[in-house]
């Protein structure tokens, strides 16, 4: 393992550079890539960002997105840009398995791998680490890293702060989660002061609903809500049929489960989507119950104690059913 210093003494020579984040990247992923990628150019560096698939349109504002080159697009090339780097960023995940269609191509690259990430139980396949899972966001890390690791507050533009900015705001809810502490809001003061529109960015991303995304919202309030409260739980199952019917796209189900959440009394909300292909889970939480365990010990994924997700190859009621089994083993954090 190298040292951030090693890193700071490589980057003072100009790199051929990769920049990736998991699939499906959220504001987080987009946020913190695109600011290293801001701030790597500025120093002259060759740098390609390249993301798994393709990302909500709530983030199709941020500044340098359309440099971005979605991998499934461009396979060819970006096969090439990965297999010629010297150094790969890693950033908001830390299993290769995260990258899904780029996987192979990054394990097999002798490139420099360094992640930066604030998720559990990191694989070890990265060469130098600025990982922290008490980050509210891996963009509270890229800030850490431009400002403290390479000593370069001045570097931070007013692009490099907006995506810093929205990355944090995603990640901790707009500022609501038990990870916002009074540094996080220190860190976003100063990213004001750097440049960040802050009433814009929330407006970029809370106000650009479709007319169709917010009746879909509707319809699954009114017919998709169940709630459990023996358990203080609550579930949004989601048939393909009513994706289709709503035309919805990446990102549109984005935050459907908070309003879970919102109902009083509830502690443990899932939303379960049959994506056809598929069927994908987001849990969230408040206090002890550990999403991320039930995540990774039953729907093949992870994440945070209070945020995590997962996915499943058997059908949506089956699913379903599973979440519901699994109720009684936490009975004791979710009624306590
Ligand atoms: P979301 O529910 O918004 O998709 O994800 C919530 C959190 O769980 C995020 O931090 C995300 O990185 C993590 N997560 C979501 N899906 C998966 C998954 O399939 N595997 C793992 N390891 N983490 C996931
Ligand atoms: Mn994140």
């Amino acid at each position: 393992m190298l040292l951030l210093n090693d890193l700071k003494k490589k980057l003072a020579e100009q790199q051929k550079i990769v920049i990736t984040t998991h699939y499906k990247p959220d504001g987080d992923a987009l946020g913190s890539s695109l600011a290293l990628y801001h701030w790597l150019i500025k120093y002259g560096h060759e740098v390609t960002l390249i993301v798994p698939s393709d990302y909500p349109s709530f983030l199709s504002w941020m500044p340098g997105q359309e440099d971005a080159i979605i991998y499934t697009s461009h396979q060819e090339k970006s096969d090439k840009q990965i297999e010629e780097a010297d150094i790969i960023f890693c950033l908001d995940f830390n299993h290769l398995s995260r990258i899904q269609p780029m996987e192979a191509v990054v394990r097999k690259s002798t490139a420099l791998k360094v992640m930066i990430d604030h998720h559990i139980g990191p694989e070890d396949f990265d060469d130098v680490r600025l990982w922290d899972y008490k980050a509210a966001a891996t963009a509270q890390l890229v800030y850490d890293f431009i400002v403290n690791h390479m000593d370069d507050r001045q570097g931070i533009s007013a692009e490099i702060a907006t995506s810093l900015y929205t990355g944090i705001m995603t990640d901790t809810g707009s500022f609501r989660f038990p990870s916002t502490t009074a540094e996080v809001h220190r860190i976003i003061a100063d990213l004001i002061t750097l440049g960040a529109q802050n009433w814009k960015i929330h407006e970029y991303v809370f106000n650009s609903s479709t007319e169709s995304r917010l009746k879909f919202l509707g319809f699954c309030l009114l017919n998709r809500l169940e709630v459990i409260p023996e358990y203080n739980a609550a579930i949004f199952a989601i048939e393909a049929e009513d994706l289709k019917q709503f035309n919805i796209t990446t990102g549109d189900t984005e935050g459907l489960v908070n309003y879970a959440l919102s109902v009083s009394g509830i502690r443990l909300a899932a939303l379960i989507i049959d994506r056809t292909e598929r069927i994908k889970l987001s849990l969230r939480s408040v206090g002890d119950i550990p999403c991320n365990e039930i995540c990774s010990r039953y729907f093949e994924g992870g994440g945070h104690k209070n945020a995590a997700g997962g996915h499943s190859k058997k059908s949506l009621s089956e699913v379903v059913a599973t979440f519901k089994s699994i109720l009684p083993e936490y009975k004791n954090l979710l009624t306590k």
